[in-house]
Parts: C-alpha cells; structure tokens; sequence
C-alpha cells in the first residue's frame, strides 16, 4: 500500500517531464496529466481509508496548486476537483479573483504575513496555518461580517523544528480558546508538517500525536471536526492516523520548481 502511495509520485514527476525532454511549446502548461493523476490519487486514497476501516472519499482532497499556472487548476476543476490550497498571499489573490465565479473552495495553508492578512480574509473559506493570536484577531476584524465565517485549523510544529511555523501542542489549548470567542472565525482543528520519516509505520507516530491533541480539545469541550495531515509523500501514514483533510500538490501537478 505505501510503495503504491510513492508510485503515485513517480507517476506525476514522469509525467512532468516531456517525453523527448524538451520544453513543450505551451510551457504555462507542462505535460501532466491532471484528471489521471487525480484519478489514481484517489484511488490510493480510498486504499488507504480502507486499511483505516474508514469509509471511501471520507478524506477531503486538497490540490495544491501554489507555484502553479492558472490553466492547470481550471483542469482540475473540469477533472471534479473542488478544493485548492495555496501558500503565497499574492498568487492565491490572483488565482482566486480570476476563479471568481468558480465552484472552488479555497484554503490558504501557507505562512502568514500580517500586512497579507485582508486578502486571505477576503478570498480564503479556510486558513490552515494560525499559529499566532495576533494573525487571528486580523483575520476576524478583517473578514466580512456578511461572509459565512472563516474556517481555521491551528498549525502546531510537531516535531519542533526551528524552521517550521507552528505553535508547540502546549501552547495549542490557549490560542485555541481565543480563537473560539472571535465571531467571524471557526475554529475546526488542527494542522501539522512533520518531518519526513524514512519509515512508512514511523511517520504514523506524529500523525498520531496530533490526533491525540485534537482528541484532548475535544474532551475539554471544543467541537473539533478537522485533522488537516498528509501530502504526497505521507498522506496514506496520516489517513491511517485519522486525518479528516489531505493536503496534496506534487502527485497531482508534478513536482515544483
Ligand atoms: C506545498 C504544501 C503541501 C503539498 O505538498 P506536496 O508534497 O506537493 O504534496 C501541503 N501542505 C503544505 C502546508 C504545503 O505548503
């Protein structure tokens, strides 16, 4: 089951590169096949539900699409994908303004600048990566009252890494607690980007750790549906530990630059 996971993105990286090697002519769009890569992937998925004893497609998909033409999530979007992810506040301004119309719900999972804050506020139905007060209280002021309210997951830096963002899973209860109070925001879960294990069965061990978080907020009287884990190369060790949201760009669009 985990070498089909890591076919999955030998597939999409030969499929990024043109058979003959060369540039294709319409390099905006590079020669990856979306709806298959899209199909497989979620065939992978639904395998990996099963050995979870879970039910098919209940894992939302999130493509992530940053560093990534326009063009291919349009491809996506006929392909019956519906969920984008993006990381950069500018690109995702763009895409989303010009997706305007679209049928996409977006999630913003990258870093967060606060002078970036109005326009995640403004175009993103969910943000994955809050791990200041600070970032909160400016998305709550700065969304629409109007709008349905913003759907957040705290980022929590499970493996303490100094380069990752991320709030300590001591720190999660607190920030969790303010957040709650803010109208315009929802607070749904948690988010996490452990280090890679070189062992399949290892990377299981801070997949779990987040849910056990989760599972403390909840007994501590939070409503929490959301365990955001998992991109490409460990999305089946995260839905074995029960993430509820998978994160996934390079086995859908090929490997970035
Ligand atoms: C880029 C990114 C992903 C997707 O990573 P892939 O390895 O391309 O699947 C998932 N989550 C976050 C937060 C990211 O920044």
């Amino acid at each position: 089951m985990n070498s089909d996971c890591h076919q999955t993105i030998t597939l999409a990286q030969q499929f990024w590169q043109h058979p003959t090697g060369k540039p294709h002519e319409h390099d905006h769009m590079p020669q990856v096949d979306i709806c298959e890569n899209l199909h497989r992937l979620r065939e992978n998925l639904h395998q990996c539900e099963q050995r979870a004893a879970r039910p098919p497609a209940s894992t939302k998909l999130i493509a992530v699409s940053k560093t990534k033409p326009l063009a291919m999530v349009q491809r996506a979007l006929e392909c019956g994908q519906s969920d984008f992810g993006e990381s950069y506040a500018q690109e995702f301004e763009h895409k989303a303004q010009s997706l305007a119309e679209a049928p996409i719900t977006w999630h913003f999972i990258g870093p967060i600048q606060s002078n970036k804050t109005r326009i995640i506020a403004t175009w993103a139905d969910w943000v994955h990566s809050i791990d200041r007060l600070k970032l909160a209280r400016r998305l709550s002021a700065q969304r629409d009252p109007n709008a349905p309210p913003l759907n957040v997951c705290i980022q929590v830096n499970i493996d303490h890494e100094p380069s990752k963002a991320g709030v300590e899973l001591n720190e999660v209860t607190h920030l969790a607690r303010e957040i709650a109070a803010m109208d315009q925001l929802r607070l749904r879960g948690l988010m996490c980007l452990p280090r890679p294990r070189k062992d399949p069965q290892a990377q299981r061990e801070p997949f779990e750790r987040l849910r056990q978080a989760l599972d403390q907020l909840n007994a501590q009287g939070f409503q929490l549906d959301t365990l955001s884990m998992g991109m490409s190369r460990d999305y089946c060790a995260a839905i074995l530990e029960g993430a509820t949201v998978v994160r996934i760009g390079t086995a859908i669009f090929g490997a970035r630059q």
